[in-house]
C-alpha cells in the first residue's frame, strides 16, 4: 500500500440547516394563508353576491391544498428543530451505509431516505429544546389526520376556512411563540416584489390591515388573542402612526384600531399598535369631544378612541382653567 497516497473521508454533502427548514416551514404556512385569503376576497369583491358556503364547498380542494401545506409546514418545523441538534437524525436507513470513510464518495444529504412522519415526531420530541406540553402533539396529530384523509383517500370532510386559519395561526404560535405569525407575515410582505415602491405606511394601511382585520372576524376575538403578546381582547384604539385612511370606505371596511395600551393598568403611558408594531407615549387626559368617553390622547391633538383632532378645544380648555386659575389669585390678593 502506497501511504503517501492517503485516499481521503468520504462525506455527506449538503446539508440541510435548521433555518432552511424554518424558511420552507413559514412559506408553506404563507401560502396555505393566502390560498384562503385571497379566494375570499375574490367571493367578498365579485359583482354579484356570492353564497360563500356554496362556493367553499366547490372549492374543497383549495382548502384540502390548504391543508397539505399546514402539514408539510408541521413536518418542517420539527425537521428545523430536530436539525439543532444534528441533521444526521433525519437520515433512513443503516448507518453503515454512510460514505463516511477513506475512499467513500460524497453523498449528497437528499439522496439519502429520510425518516417518515411515524419516526419524525419522535425525534422531534427526543431532540426538542423547548418544553412543549400536549397541546402541539395534538395539534400534529389533527393535522395528519385530515391531510392523510385527503392524500390517502376520498375525504368526506367538510372543511371550512375559519378552522383552518385558527390551525394556520396555531402552527405559528405552538412551534415559535406569541407574535410569530403576525412578524412573519409583515416581513414577507415588506419583501415582496409586489410591493416594491409602496413606502411602509403604504403597505400597513392596505396590505397589513387587510389581514390582520380579516383573521380576527375568521377566528373571533379570543382564539385571535392567544398569538399575541400584547392582550388583544382589551379595548383598542386607534394608532397616531397608523391614523386614519383618507378613504372613509376603507375605515367602513376594516378595522383600524389595532392599538393596546401597556401595561394593561390605570396608568398606561404607552401605546402598542400591532399593525405598525410602533410605541407611542399618550396622555389619560378626557376627550372633550361630546359624546366621547376617551381618555387617551396623542400629543395633546389627537383622540384615540373617537379619532377627531381635539387641539383647539383642548387649548381653549387650558385658557378657561389658566382664566380661573387668575380670577383666584386676583381674588387672594384682594
Ligand atoms: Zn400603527
Ligand atoms: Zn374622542
Amino acid at each position: 500500500m502506497n501511504l503517501s497516497i492517503k485516499p481521503t473521508l468520504g462525506m455527506i454533502t449538503n446539508l440541510p440547516s435548521e433555518l432552511d427548514y424554518k424558511l420552507l416551514a413559514n412559506s408553506c404556512l404563507t401560502q396555505a394563508f393566502d390560498i384562503i385569503f385571497e379566494t375570499d376576497k375574490t367571493i367578498e369583491n365579485h359583482t354579484k353576491k356570492l353564497d360563500e358556503e356554496m362556493v367553499w364547498e366547490y372549492l374543497q380542494d383549495k382548502l384540502n391544498a390548504s391543508v397539505v401545506l399546514i402539514h408539510q409546514a408541521i413536518e418542517a418545523n420539527m425537521k428545523s428543530s430536530i436539525c439543532s441538534t444534528s441533521p444526521y437524525l433525519l437520515l433512513e436507513g443503516k448507518r453503515v451505509e454512510w460514505p463516511v470513510l477513506p475512499g467513500h464518495n460524497d453523498k449528497r444529504f437528499d439522496e439519502f431516505y429520510s425518516i417518515s412522519s411515524e419516526s419524525l415526531v419522535y425525534v422531534f420530541f427526543a431532540t426538542a429544546k423547548n418544553t412543549y406540553d400536549t397541546t402541539i402533539f395534538g395539534h400534529i396529530e389533527h393535522i395528519r389526520k385530515i391531510r392523510n384523509q385527503i392524500v390517502h383517500g376520498i375525504s368526506r370532510n367538510r372543511l371550512n376556512t375559519s378552522e383552518l386559519v385558527a390551525h394556520i395561526l396555531d402552527t405559528y404560535t405552538l412551534f415559535d411563540g406569541k407574535d410569530s405569525w403576525w412578524n412573519n407575515l409583515r416581513s414577507y410582505y415588506f419583501e415582496h416584489p409586489f410591493n416594491e415602491g409602496m413606502d411602509q405606511g403604504e403597505l400597513e394601511t392596505v396590505v397589513f390591515i387587510e389581514k390582520l382585520t380579516y383573521a380576527w372576524k375568521k377566528i373571533g376575538k379570543a382564539s385571535f388573542s392567544k398569538h399575541f403578546s400584547v392582550n388583544t381582547r382589551a379595548r383598542s384604539y386607534f394608532c397616531p402612526y397608523c391614523m386614519l385612511p383618507e378613504d372613509k370606505n376603507l375605515l367602513k371596511k376594516y378595522d383600524y384600531k389595532w392599538a393596546f395600551l401597556f401595561p394593561e393598568k390605570e396608568d398606561a403611558r404607552l401605546i402598542h399598535c400591532i399593525n405598525c408594531n410602533n410605541d407611542n407615549e399618550i396622555s389619560r387626559i378626557p376627550c372633550p369631544i361630546d359624546g366621547c368617553a376617551g381618555t387617551v390622547i396623542w400629543e395633546e391633538h389627537l383622540c384615540l378612541t373617537c379619532g377627531k383632532d381635539v387641539s383647539n378645544e383642548l387649548a381653549e380648555k387650558k385658557r378657561r382653567i389658566n382664566d380661573i386659575l387668575e380670577s383666584l389669585r386676583i381674588t387672594a390678593k384682594k
